[in-house]
């Protein structure tokens, strides 16, 4: 059984589902509901790992052909995406990154600035810089509509999705997982896979386990409808201005990285805590897209038809957390997700689904595990957690010092 119907938890059951297993999904709220319905919706095949390229991959390849594995429609806008830096310390940043992406199987091409200027309706570059053209970068318009189909395609497959169902307690018999309390009734299951996002912490301690995570908000725009937008453009991302861009609702999605993220731990907030008490900041979004008035000016112009947020999971290194816990064996966890969770989902929760139901790791995936730093106190989770959101456009060079 899955504990949460966001991304992870509905990809997990319903891979575990396709391999023959009966699964029950328990949700607290309603399925997608929390961070993975307010995503911005985008895919990036360029990752800072190897493991992490090959599930952006497999995953942007999972939402294009969702149809046929699945069974289920999802409408995928293939727009590709350029990353643009505008610093020479950041373009050499982006020569590694297109060195190493290249090497690793991505689809990954130097852009100049004339085909920025022919492809881009919404920028327009000045200044010096150096861009990468992804051809394989994707986006879904509405985060909502993959949940829909996971929802879907997983009902087709008999899970069972039940909502409004708090898990409270994990029972635990023999050293291990035998299964799990909700507000209503007990499932005795022998699998349970925390996928409780920005609540998996205190969902993991049910059981007495500590998940390497720290949850931090995330925020991004929707500008009212902006005529010269045209809706097929690429996405954006300014790697020195920690922007992305991209079309949305005959507008522009502006989202961004502060130096300074806000941590929120919702086990330190009342009971009935969710993705609509996150405290949203409008002024953090216009500071960011002020470093971008040149180019973009719709970003900072243009007024503002949505402003949404909630809470990536960070760890330490900027890796998933996802597997089994080794001391607890039965429990596993689906999470960290690092603000990739929505577009690694499909990849993410077929790999741990084939580790649940074969017994055996899919290549990589090991180097996941939740337990991998040992205990941490949390103030160094949080530390090292922030650095990792401030820098997700920028991890410091191998070897760099890291904080914590
Ligand atoms: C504004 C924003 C933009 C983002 N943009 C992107 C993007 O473009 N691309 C990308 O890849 N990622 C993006 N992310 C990150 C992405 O949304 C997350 O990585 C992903 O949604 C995590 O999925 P999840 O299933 O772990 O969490 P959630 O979607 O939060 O799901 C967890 C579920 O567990 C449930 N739950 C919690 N406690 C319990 C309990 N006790 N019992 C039962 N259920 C419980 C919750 O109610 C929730 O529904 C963005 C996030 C935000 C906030």
């Amino acid at each position: 059984m899955v504990i949460g119907a966001g991304a992870l938890g509905l990809s997990t059951a319903l891979h575990c589902a396709l391999a023959g297993r009966s699964v029950v999904v328990v949700e607290r709220l309603t399925a997608g509901s929390q961070a993975s319905g307010r995503a911005a919706g985008l895919f990036k095949s360029v990752q800072a790992d190897e493991l992490r390229t090959r599930l952006a991959r497999r995953s942007i390849a999972q939402a294009v052909d969702f149809a046929d594995w699945a069974g289920v429609p999802l409408e995928v806008a293939r727009s590709g995406s350029f990353l643009i830096s505008r610093t020479a310390q950041h373009g050499e940043y982006l020569a590694r990154e297109l060195a190493q992406s290249t090497k690793w199987g991505a689809d990954v091409r130097e852009a100049d600035p004339a085909q920025l200027d022919a492809r881009l309706s919404y920028y327009r570059s000045a200044g010096e810089q150096f861009a990468l053209w992804c051809p394989e970068d994707i986006y879904i318009e509405e985060p909502a509509s993959l949940m829909q189909a996971y929802l879907a395609a997983s009902r087709l497959r008999g899970v069972v999705v039940a909502e409004h169902e708090p898990v409270t307690g994990i029972t635990v018999a023999g050293g291990r997982v035998a299964g799990v309390e909700t507000a209503i009734r007990m499932i005795t299951t022998p699998v349970v896979v925390d996928a409780a996002g920005g609540w998996v912490r205190q969902v993991a301690e049910l059981a007495g386990v500590s998940v390497p995570v720290a949850p931090v908000r995330h925020q991004l725009l929707i500008t009212a409808p902006v005529p010269d937008i045209d809706p097929a453009d690429p996405i954006t991302r300014v790697v020195d201005a920690a922007v992305y861009l991209r079309p949305a609702r005959g507008g522009l999605m502006v989202g961004g990285f502060e130096p300074d993220p806000l941590p929120l731990d919702p086990r330190q907030q009342p009971p009935s805590f969710s993705t609509d008490d996150v405290p949203l900041d409008l002024d953090v979004l216009r500071r960011l897209a002020a470093h971008l008035a040149a180019e973009a000016p719709a970003a900072v112009a243009a007024a503002v038809a949505e402003h949404r947020g909630g809470l990536f999971t960070m760890c330490p290194d900027g890796r998933f957390a996802a597997g089994p816990v080794p001391h607890l064996p039965g429990l596993w966890v689906a999470s960290g997700c690092n603000g990739s969770g929505f577009s690694s989902s499909p990849a993410l929760g077929e790999a741990l689904a084939a580790w649940i139901t074969t017994g055996t790791p899919p290549p990589g995936m090991a180097s996941l595990s939740p337990a991998r730093f040992g205990p941490l106190p949390d103030d160094t989770l949080i530390t090292r957690g922030l650095w990792q959101y401030a820098h997700y456009y920028d991890p410091a060079p191998a070897g760099a010092h890291q904080p914590g």
